[in-house]
């Protein structure tokens, strides 16, 4: 089982913005909160959404795992499932987001490969299509933070294990899901991945 999930929000501006948030700078610290790492759902399973929301959204993010040296080992696709609900709830309070993150079931995972040694991680493309659609389509290109500067941050201060996920961040196109949606999310020409949407 995953122990740690670190996770980092704004890391798109696109996506801050359609969100109503202040974009994150190069020069700015990353934002990052935790998932449960109980909260996987692994490729090919039942996604179930929480009752306590009535607006769970998707955010496709490209998913990294930590290898022995805190380094990267592994490279997946992931949704970070968000109720955005409780979200707004809780920022408007000032409180924490884990609520809103960190529900079961809240990080649906594609299948993980190891890191191909020669794979440019700045040119890295990805897609989720709900029910047949496309609805959000990234680039690693476009992160704020890269995903070695992420890397770094997070093995310098927290207790990473190996093992742990590193989630990157989503693009702008993230929506609301219903039961019965089917979700397939792809790392082109690297992973592919399926999912199913119950109450
Ligand atoms: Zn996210």
């Amino acid at each position: 089982m995953v122990r740690n999930i670190w996770a980092v929000g704004r890391n798109y501006s696109a996506h801050a913005k359609e969100l109503g948030n202040t974009a994150q700078t190069a020069e700015s610290d990353p934002m990052i909160f935790l998932k449960a790492g109980s909260s996987v759902v692994q490729n090919g399973a039942v996604v179930t959404l929480p009752a306590f929301s009535k607006e769970v959204n998707f955010e496709a993010e490209l998913a990294f795992r930590f290898g022995k040296d805190r380094r990267f080992s592994g490279l997946t696709i992931a949704l970070d499932l968000t109720a955005r609900d409780w979200q707004t709830k809780l920022k408007n309070q000032g409180h924490p987001w884990t609520l809103a993150k960190s529900f079961s079931n809240s990080c649906p995972l594609g299948p993980m490969i190891d890191l191909p040694p020669d794979l440019n991680l700045g040119d890295l493309r990805f897609t989720l299509k709900v029910n047949g659609e496309l609805r959000q389509k990234g680039h690693s290109h476009d992160m704020v933070h890269s995903p070695e500067k992420l890397r770094a941050y997070v093995a310098e201060r927290f207790p990473v294990c190996e093992g742990d996920l590193l989630l990157t961040g989503t693009p702008e196109g993230v929506g609301v899901l219903n039961p019965g949606d089917q979700l397939e999310a792809e790392i082109v020409g690297l992973v592919k991945a399926t999912w199913t949407v119950r109450t």
